[in-house]
């Protein structure tokens, strides 16, 4: 039996409210050893999880597929979920950590407590002030990625996207700002660690790297160049 299922309550005016139930007894996909929380089966990766920030983020999957087959049916629903936290006010945690070659190769990419608390702080300390500067939604292109999830996209071993504190934004995915606009205001205006000009062209780069930490920012930039074969990072004049 599963440890969680989705109950359907029907309010007064005839709105169905999704509530996650938990069961405690007789249940084969949560694992407890010594009182304390052990493992997850994710039935979408088919892969057990020790990481306990998944359970917060399956028992929601599971009630927005619910909400999509309702909402489609033409139900008005209030969903329950245990996930409220968003990383900040214009960041979602489902921008945050998708990842399409998480996806592809079924490889989980949930952050942990202590990587959850690195990414809002960038969110806080760049993306926000980005956000109130330009006004216009700025499209996220990787935030977050797992160790695994990294390898595959053939991340630098030693990425801060793997600690949370790194995200590629292009403000060309929406419009309303260039990426040459996102660069130099961060260069100018805000506090980071490192901020990259990635490839692109003397006016736009292709994105902005930007990443931003709890232990000193070192404000180093860089443009990132290719010649088709390799990258090299050269620092930024100017
Ligand atoms: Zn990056």
């Amino acid at each position: 039996m599963e440890f969680v299922f989705i109950e359907e309550l029907r309010g007064k005016k005839g709105e169905i409210n999704l509530i996650p139930r938990f069961i405690m007894d007789d249940i084969d996909d949560f694992m407890v050893k010594g009182q304390k929380f052990y493992a997850i089966y994710d039935s979408e990766t088919k892969m057990w999880s020790t990481n306990e920030s998944s359970v917060p983020i399956i028992v929601d999957r599971k009630l927005w597929k619910r909400y999509n087959e309702l909402i489609s049916a033409g139900e008005i629903v209030h969903v329950h979920t245990m996930q409220t936290t968003a990383i900040s006010k214009h960041v979602t945690y489902v921008e945050a950590t998708h990842s399409q070659t998480a996806i592809r190769y079924r490889k989980e990419n949930i952050p942990n407590e202590e990587e959850l608390a690195a990414m809002r702080l960038i969110a806080e300390k760049v993306f926000e002030p980005l956000r109130a500067y330009f006004k216009v939604p700025l499209a996220i292109t990787s935030f977050f990625r797992s160790k695994q999830v990294n390898v595959l996209v053939g991340g630098s071993a030693h990425s801060q996207h793997t600690k949370g504190e790194a995200m590629d934004i292009n403000a060309a995915v929406w419009g309303g700002a260039t990426n040459g606009e996102i660069f130099f205001y961060i260069k100018n205006n805000l506090l980071f660690d490192q901020l990259i000009w990635e490839f692109g062209d003397d006016k736009n780069p292709d994105w902005v790297h930007v990443s931003y930490t709890n232990i000193g920012n070192r404000r180093q930039i860089l443009r990132a160049k290719s010649n088709g074969h390799n990258t090299t990072y050269e620092s930024w004049i100017g």
